[in-house]
């Protein structure tokens, strides 16, 4: 087939010879002006559905033109942080591919309880502190817009939270955490675990991780961000040499994909995704163990946490019960042990759970880092190559925060938060 069409109109002259790619993208170009126009369509109807039909059609024809995509961003792994972080990208005009080598969103952020805290009591460092409560803020636009975007009610809301202590000295100083750092305490709600001393806070959040990885997904592709599942990456394609590294691209089994930046959000496999390219930026899975329980009687508490152990009351009346940390290498899978342990602590800590029914049971693998901090940032050397990982136990809550600092820093913005104390390179 001749990809070469007559585009009249063009030019006064008169007649002007351009191929149908190049015909395409004028008017995608066009539509997407249109759609980027700050003022809303006066015509009713959704400029970015419009703008998206045309995305499949200039894939066809660059595929025909022989010509390969070069994506601004590609973004391997599509769990929660590199699902928002590509939700955000595309917000501001990138083109974006996201790859998994299962299904998006299949682990640590399907595993998760989606508890949304404030603040970190075990947080390592201020900086990390300071990083937990820009992403809390973060959430409540994301949180929101994701479900706006998407048409899916998350379970994104303001719940609260009861932290109980296992004795009076361990209740004065977490008292003393969350007062010294503007949140009032105020007396444990019914139903309260009367055994246990501790306080309510009003402003923990909780989502529903696998309803939020749903809308992501949804949301994503709206946009236009393009979502391929089942593609591992095996290789990187590096570009000369120079004084920084520069990637090209991509490889997985099936196929090559070029892009302007490439982000590695693997999760607990980004140690050995990142090895690929010769860099070192170690990571390590600790496995959480979870219970989904049934009470008789519907339950809404918001959240009891009691150290690393949590119940999460859900709108639906069921409740989870977490969670374990087991340091198993890449092992899933629930242990007998780990089970009857989350048991024993929800029927000790609300006696209206002895006689719930288990509806199931799963784990996820943890994305954990040696200092305890995430890895934000360039790689060691690198221009373009950029990492997003080791969220560990607060990677649901930290995920809107990477997603908008990555993106400033990946579009040469100044960053909101200072992103030094996460660099990849100290781990190198
Ligand atoms: C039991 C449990 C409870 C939790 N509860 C909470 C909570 O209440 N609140 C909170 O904030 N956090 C919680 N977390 C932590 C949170 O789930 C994680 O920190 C977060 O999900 C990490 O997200 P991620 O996108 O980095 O990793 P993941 O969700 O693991 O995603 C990484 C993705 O990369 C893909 N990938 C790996 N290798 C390749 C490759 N070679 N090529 C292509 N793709 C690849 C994987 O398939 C995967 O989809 C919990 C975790 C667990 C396990």
């Amino acid at each position: 087939m001749n990809d070469a069409v007559v585009f009249s109109g063009m030019v006064p002259e008169g007649r002007m010879r351009v191929s149908a790619r190049q015909a395409f993208a004028l008017f995608a170009n066009q539509l997407k002006a249109f759609y980027d126009h700050p003022r809303p369509c006066s015509l009713g109807f959704p400029r970015q559905s419009i703008y998206n039909l045309f995305v499949p059609i200039l894939k066809v024809l660059d595929r025909k033109a022989g010509s390969v995509t070069t994506y601004d961003c590609i973004i391997i792994g599509g769990g929660i942080v590199g699902l928002t972080t590509a939700w955000e990208l595309s917000r501001r005009g990138q083109r974006v591919l996201i790859l998994d080598r299962r299904e998006i969103g299949r682990e640590a952020s399907w595993a998760a309880a989606g508890m949304l805290p404030p603040v970190d009591i075990a947080a390592p460092t201020s900086e990390f502190q300071s990083l937990f409560r820009y992403s809390f803020d973060c959430w409540k636009q994301t949180g929101p817009e994701v479900a706006v975007d998407a048409s899916i009610n998350t379970g994104y809301r303001q719940c609260g939270s009861s932290l109980l202590y296992p004795d009076k000295i361990h209740f004065q100083t977490g008292e003393k955490f969350w007062q010294s750092h503007g949140f009032q305490t105020h007396p444990l709600r019914e139903p309260a675990p009367i055994e246990y001393p501790g306080f309510h806070i009003h402003e923990h959040c909780q989502v529903m991780p696998r309803v939020h990885l749903d809308a992501l997904a949804t949301a994503c592709r709206q946009r236009g961000v393009e979502i391929l599942e089942h593609a591992e990456l095996v290789g990187f394609i590096e570009a000369g040499q120079g004084s920084q590294r520069h990637f090209e691209g991509i490889a997985t089994q099936s196929g090559h994909y070029r892009g302007h930046q490439i982000l590695i959000t693997s999760g607990s496999w980004t140690g050995q995704v990142i090895h690929l390219a010769g860099i070192l930026a170690p990571t390590r899975p600790i496995r959480g163990q979870i219970l989904l329980l049934k009470p008789h009687q519907p339950q809404d508490f918001g959240i009891i946490e009691m150290h690393f152990r949590y119940l999460v009351s859900r709108l639906d009346g069921t409740v989870l019960v977490g969670s374990t940390m087991d340091d198993v290498g890449f092992e899933h899978g629930v242990t007998e042990q780990g089970i009857s342990t989350l048991k024993s602590f929800a029927a000790e800590t609300l006696p209206a759970l002895k006689e719930a029914d288990v509806l199931a049971t799963w784990s996820g693998l943890r994305p954990s880092t040696a200092d305890g901090l995430p890895l934000l940032g360039r790689a060691a050397n690198c221009d373009n190559l950029w990492i997003a990982c080791g969220h560990f136990r607060n990677g649901i809550l930290l995920s809107a925060g990477t997603a908008k600092l990555m993106t400033q820093a990946m579009l040469g913005e100044s960053t909101d938060l200072d992103l030094k104390p996460f660099s990849p390179s100290r781990l190198s």
